[in-house]
């Protein structure tokens, strides 16, 4: 039986987050500046890379899957991945596969990642307002949006809405955004925003809105439970009066790091250890070492090995210490 995948703090390596490119059809102001370089096609993992990556990982223990972006339902081809990574839910080796989206392409995807066996779909919307909706995305469209979550429900994905929640700009939807996806039957978890990447002319921290504030927002109209569900990633779950399930994720104000279960891999193939630690190692090279087939395992252990503890994000002097340089394009968030 193979090793599965330990670090040094005893926490065990079943999660992995797979950007599968650093394109995206939006530029949401948070996220990434308006004329964003990306990186050249030959300096993205192939189709066959991703997948004897992924499969490496699920031979080690990893049982579930995240892809992410950038877009990933840009990526050209991108079913073909998908597609090949069902075999690994047939065998029960992986217990779940699923997207993070901005919903964009979802009314052309969401039925053909169904029949490949995913099963929950991961949508950012931060604003249901036209106007405003445009202007965080900068080049995105609503009704695009709307119709892909339509499109993902009638194919029988469930849905989680993800917001970043954002002081003077979604501040005051969040009662017709908890209500939009009561409507719907969809999670919502919001996101505190975090200090990637540089945004140029948008000042993140003025835009800061935490998310202690957002619940006690919600406090003031809903009887609200915390819920004991962890999974092992920054989110922590409450629910309302009205059954609704509501996340939280604050990776700035809350440290989740203990129970960390995860490993993210850019589509060049960078394993990052830890969201808020600029530490990485290359895979690729490994991956593209046709001489040593063990070259990649050696690798993902040997980074797993260094996993650090815990990250660096500290807001608390109004300052973004540990900032990170690069985008969330990039890791995928
Ligand atoms: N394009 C897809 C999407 O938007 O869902 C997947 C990639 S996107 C980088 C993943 C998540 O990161 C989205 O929910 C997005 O809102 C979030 N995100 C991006 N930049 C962020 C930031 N600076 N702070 C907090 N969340 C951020
Ligand atoms: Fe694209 Fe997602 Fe970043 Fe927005 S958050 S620019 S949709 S990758």
């Amino acid at each position: 039986m193979t090793q599965p995948l330990i670090d040094p703090f005893a926490r065990k390596i079943s999660y992995l987050r797979l950007s599968v490119t650093d394109r995206c059809d939006f530029r949401c102001v948070y996220c990434m500046s308006e004329n964003m370089t990306f990186l050249p096609k030959r300096d993205l993992l192939t189709l066959e890379e991703l997948d004897v990556l992924c499969s490496t990982f699920i031979d080690l223990g990893v049982e579930k899957l995240r892809i992410t972006g950038g877009e990933p339902l840009v990526r050209r081809d991108i079913m073909t991945f998908f597609n090949a990574m069902s075999r690994h839910l047939d065998s029960g080796a992986l217990k779940e596969l699923t997207v993070t989206s901005n919903g964009s392409q979802l009314a052309r995807f969401a039925k053909p990642l169904f029949d490949a066996g995913v099963r929950r779909v991961n949508v950012s919307l931060d604003t249901l307002d036209d106007a405003k909706f445009a202007k965080i995305t900068r080049w995105g469209r609503l009704p695009a949006v709307l119709k892909g979550l339509d499109a993902a429900q009638a194919a029988g994905l469930k849905i989680k809405l993800n917001v970043v929640a954002l002081k003077g700009f979604n501040e005051d939807e969040l009662f017709d955004i908890l209500t939009f996806c009561n409507d719907r039957g969809m999670d919502v978890t919001f996101i505190e925003v975090m200090p990637m990447g540089d945004m140029g002319e948008t000042d993140r921290i003025g835009q800061y809105w935490s998310l202690d504030d957002v619940q006690a927002q919600i406090a003031k109209q809903h009887r609200i439970t915390p819920l004991p569900d962890r999974t092992g990633g920054p989110a922590r779950y409450v629910q309302l009066d009205t059954g609704q399930r509501v996340g939280f994720i604050t990776p700035l104000t809350h440290n989740f790091c203990e129970s960390c279960n995860r490993v993210r891999v850019t589509c060049t193939g960078e394993i990052y250890t830890c969201l808020g630690q600029e530490g990485k190692l290359d895979l690729r090279g490994p991956l593209r070492n046709a001489g040593n087939p063990d070259a990649l395992e050696n690798a993902i252990r040997f980074a797993v090995k260094m996993k650090p503890k815990g990250h660096d994000f500290d807001y608390s002097r109004g300052q973004a210490d540990g900032q990170m340089s690069r985008h969330m394009s990039h890791t995928g968030g």
